[in-house]
């Protein structure tokens, strides 16, 4: 059986060599005699796994001293509620309202305090990034950095003076290089850019820890999960691991710089196509479109259904738009090798001379 292109938008492709590497070790890790599912998530094995997985995720994404680095689980949707429970303090904070989870978070955070909506693109089928004004009051600013299901992507990052900026990176973390000591705390599930699914990553700086509203559950807390390094309770051991392995995957390949100008290319790659196409049309506005999930239709949705099936025969499988926007939508993450898009982009050709 061979391997397809997998354009799924989460869970998505993961490196070939981490698959590989995690099945060779998958019975006997090491010289421990067991696999890294069956290991104590207290034993000395399983605890050097994680430092050095929090050590690679420093390294790779150049995270300066006073951060924290959490494993949590729950997902991104769990951090909607866990981010307002612990920043907001019962004040109110800014939401940049740009896309379908964006939206859920701001939605999660009015039960824990006030929420302004500092910017929406509702109205427009979210086909772009906002524009927006900020209250200097705020506990903090949140965005979503990538918008997984338009297909848009914050090309500037919100000034926010001295109110911590709060990112929701669940579908651009670790593709882009970005200066982690712009924001206050960013968050992302781990199903996209970096592992099965299961993990939540959390940075936060510190000085933002310690302010939980009472009611905050323990394995939400951020500061009480800090103080026990994500293990307050038993953490997604296997999917923390194989995060690890992909911080290492990602050094391999010259760090998230090197991945960022491939990533650039890929997308381009899809865009250019897209720009001078008689057949498909791009659905976000052109200054704010995603590298990661890059959004497209025929104008026909019957047409876009026998696109989607087409490619699916030609091992280019899951290119379906969410089911809220219909059309297409290429996910083309970390894992998708350039080889992945141009196989993409070669069928598009052919299925626009065959039907335009
Ligand atoms: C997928 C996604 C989510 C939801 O993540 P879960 O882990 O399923 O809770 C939230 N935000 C963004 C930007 C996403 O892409």
């Amino acid at each position: 059986m061979e391997r397809v292109y997998n354009f799924a938008p989460g869970p998505s492709m993961l490196p070939l060599p981490v698959l590989e590497e995690v099945q060779r070790d998958l019975l006997c890790y090491g010289n421990t005699g067991m696999s890294v599912m069956e290991m104590s998530h207290r034993s000395k094995m399983y605890l050097d796994i994680f430092q050095e997985t929090v050590e690679d995720l420093k390294d790779v994404m150049g995270i300066p001293e006073g951060y924290k680095v959490l494993f949590l689980q729950g997902g991104a949707t769990a951090m909607f509620a866990a981010v307002a429970m612990n920043l907001m303090c019962g004040g109110k904070a800014d939401y940049v309202d740009s896309g379908n989870f964006a939206h859920n978070a701001l939605v999660e955070a009015k039960k824990y305090g006030e929420v302004n909506v500092a910017g929406s693109s509702r109205e427009d089928n979210y086909t772009h990034i906002p524009a927006y004004t900020l209250s200097p009051d705020a506990s903090y600013v949140h965005i979503t950095t990538n918008n997984t299901i338009y297909g848009t992507r914050w090309s500037k990052l919100p000034e926010t003076g001295n109110v911590p900026l709060v990112a929701d990176m669940s579908s651009n973390i670790l593709s882009e290089v970005y200066d982690v000591s712009r924001f206050g705390l960013i968050y992302a599930g781990a199903q996209k850019n970096v592992a099965p699914a299961g993990v939540v990553i959390v940075i936060v700086r510190e000085d933002l820890l310690g302010h939980a509203m009472p009611i905050t559950p323990k394995v939400m807390n951020f500061k009480e999960m800090a103080d026990k390094d994500s293990m307050l309770n038993t953490p997604n051991c296997f999917g923390i691991y194989i995060a690890g392995r992909v911080f290492k995957w990602i050094k391999a390949q010259g760090g998230v710089a090197a991945l960022e100008k491939v990533n650039i290319e890929k997308a381009n790659l899809l865009y250019d196509f897209i720009d001078n196409s008689r057949l498909f049309k791009g659905t976000a506005v052109r200054e704010d479109r995603s590298r990661m999930n890059v959004t497209f239709v025929t104008g026909d949705p019957d047409m876009d259904a026998r696109f989607c099936k087409e490619a699916a025969a030609k091992g280019l499988v899951n290119v379906k738009g969410h089911r809220i926007v219909g059309g297409m939508r290429a996910s083309i993450y970390n894992a998708m090798p350039i080889e992945g898009v141009r196989a993409l982009v070669s069928f598009m050709k052919e299925f626009e001379q065959a039907n335009a």
